[in-house]
């Protein structure tokens, strides 16, 4: 059988120093081989796990860099700036746009072509108002006489059914 060859490298199979094809050799032996695996569960209890424990210089100098970290996040402010209008709006637009850049900046330029071409036919009617109300002659702006209604002229803002249907004949 294999156990000899095996259990020549059963302290190196346990530190993970065979090769990956010896590694597959020796873990299915020990699979099928109780009296390898036996000796394996034997060695690994004698065998001193590698020390986890950290030099005590090692740690004094873990412990100056978590303090000096610390420090480092007291002196920065605990609540951050609020983010600036410019920030906030981009951040806006951004948020839920489904668009391109170029369709974006297209429809931009399309909506202030649209507004100017509303705010020059404003303008342009303002400064036509103007004109006719400069053309508009001074007397006829300001009559001298009120309008008024010669006697002769007059009638009351009577009504008698007989005097209607006389004029209506
Ligand atoms: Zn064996």
């Amino acid at each position: 059988m294999h156990c000899s060859w095996v259990q020549e490298r059963l302290v190196a199979f346990a530190d993970g120093e065979l090769s990956p094809g010896e590694a597959t050799f020796v873990g299915e032996h020990l699979d099928g081989c109780e009296e390898c695996a036996t000796l394996d569960a034997a060695l690994r209890d004698v065998t001193p796990a590698p020390s986890l424990a950290v030099p005590p210089e090692v740690l004094a100098r873990m412990a100056a860099a978590v303090d000096e970290a610390v420090m480092a996040a007291l002196d920065e402010p605990i609540v951050a700036a609020p983010p600036g209008m410019a920030a906030r709006w981009g951040r806006w637009l951004r948020r839920d746009r489904d668009l391109s850049n170029g369709a974006m900046v297209g429809y931009g330029i399309l909506l202030a072509a649209c507004v100017g071409w509303g705010v020059s036919n404003w303008i342009a009617y303002q400064e036509l108002q103007q004109e006719i109300t400069n053309a508009r002659p001074v007397a006829a702006a300001a009559p001298s006489s009120p309008a008024t209604i010669d006697s002769d002229d007059y009638e009351p803002a009577s009504y008698s059914p007989d005097a209607s249907e006389e004029n209506w004949r």
